[in-house]
């Protein structure tokens, strides 16, 4: 707001639309001036301080995680705080569906795996009867 309160005297509470009887009550923890409505006694602020990063730079941070860079590099890079980072992180991974659990172990894994053997028999050149 820079020191002038455009909002003085036409503040309208977002709860019960009341525009009489609204005070200053305060600062949050931005440091947005906070007002109480003497109407229906709630607290609001009319003009919140926008977020502190642009969108770009957090998906570019969500990006850089899932390329498997670590949170301290991602921080460096973007000039974020690492905790920042991982405020981002966790907020993208709690805003995903769960991943479906198999009910079964899939046939393809068992498959895999005998090919695997077979490979790792092959390399030795030892014929099965001479072992
Ligand atoms: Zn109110």
């Amino acid at each position: 707001m820079k020191g002038v309160n455009y909002n003085w005297g036409m503040n309208t509470c977002p709860y019960c639309l009341s525009a009489v009887k609204q005070h200053k009550a305060g600062l949050n923890h931005s440091g947005s001036q906070r007002y109480e409505c003497g109407v229906c006694g709630r607290k609001y602020t009319p003009v919140p301080q926008p977020h502190g990063y642009p969108i770009e730079v957090r998906q570019e941070a969500l990006a850089l995680y899932v390329d498997g860079m670590n949170l301290r590099r991602i921080g460096r890079t973007l000039k974020v705080d690492h905790q920042t980072v991982a405020n981002w992180v966790n907020a993208q991974a709690a805003s995903l569906p769960a991943a479906p659990l198999p009910t079964e172990i899939p046939m393809a894994v068992n498959e895999l795996d005998e090919v695997l053997t077979f490979v790792g028999e092959k390399k030795r050149r030892v014929p099965r009867d001479q072992r």
